[in-house]
């Protein structure tokens, strides 16, 4: 028995990162998912290998700052698998840079994507979950949407900032329609988002001096959390938020 058996999800920044590797978690727990996201090659590999290992996988072309690529996204769910049950918010992007040296257009497409991102996909999705009888979407935030950050990444900040905030009115406005939201807050995590940092030695050192638990993130220590979210054993739990960050925060 898999923990999200028969569910049907649809997962933003799915071609690699944390969305790739939730996607294969899913599928091995017996959903089935669709992955969205703008780099088409990697995510077709993706669906490709889930396919390849028997599982249930549909890649499609997602830029989550356009309302119409959401809508087809819902409707491919909806068509190849019958349903949408879960919503996973996890495209992002990153970029380090003070606030005075923060243009106007950076700022602009950090809370397109990772802002506006998310209110697009948490509003086409709700008429497909409320149809489903419920559903859990989870919101990818960061701890950075917990603290605020010493090194140049306010603008990201303000952006996981929101995040956290419009997971809990979600939840508060759709809570008796049995969809349930909740906010996720990674510490760092081995991914190509954080690259330059991990392959800096000298930055990398200062930065694990801050990680109580004195190691880097992987995508499956937050896939297991997400796993949590989206099946029914968190069924009590929405408007909520669930850190994975080896201690970052606790001190
Ligand atoms: P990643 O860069 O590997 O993955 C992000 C994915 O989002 C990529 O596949 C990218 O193509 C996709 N994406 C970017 N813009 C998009 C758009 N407009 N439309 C659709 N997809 C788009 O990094 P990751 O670590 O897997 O990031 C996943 C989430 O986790 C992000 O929201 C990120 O902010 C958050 N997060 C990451 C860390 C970390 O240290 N890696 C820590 C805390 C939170």
């Amino acid at each position: 028995m898999g923990r999200l058996d028969g569910k049907v999800a649809l997962i933003s920044g799915g071609a690699r990162g944390q969305g790739a590797t939730e996607g294969r978690m899913f599928v091995r727990e017996g959903a089935a998912v669709v992955l969205g996201d703008v780099l088409d090659d990697q995510g077709k590999k993706v669906e490709a290998e889930i396919r390849a290992n028997g599982g249930k996988a549909t890649y499609v072309h997602l830029d989550v700052t356009r309302e119409a690529d959401w809508r087809a996204a819902v409707a491919t769910a909806v068509q190849a698998y019958g349903k949408l049950n879960v919503l996973v918010n996890n495209a992002g992007i990153l970029f380090r840079s003070k606030i005075e040296e923060t243009s106007e257009a950076d700022w602009d497409r950090i809370m397109a994507v990772n802002v506006k991102g998310v209110f697009l996909g948490t509003k086409c999705a709700i008429p497909a979950m409320r149809q489903a009888g419920g559903g859990s979407i989870i919101n990818i935030s960061s701890t950075a949407g917990l603290v605020g950050a010493p090194g140049g990444t306010a603008a990201y900040t303000a952006t996981k900032g929101a995040v956290r905030l419009f997971t809990k009115s979600t939840a508060v406005q759709h809570a008796k329609e049995g969809i349930r939201c909740n906010s996720v807050h990674p510490g760092p995590i081995a991914t190509d988002m954080i690259k330059d940092v991990l392959e800096n030695k000298a930055q990398w050192e200062q930065r694990l001096r801050r990680l109580p638990m004195g190691r880097v993130g992987t995508p499956e220590d937050v896939a297991y959390g997400v796993i949590y979210l989206a099946s029914d054993e968190s069924s009590y739990m929405t408007g909520s938020e669930l850190v994975i960050d080896g201690g970052t925060t606790a001190e």
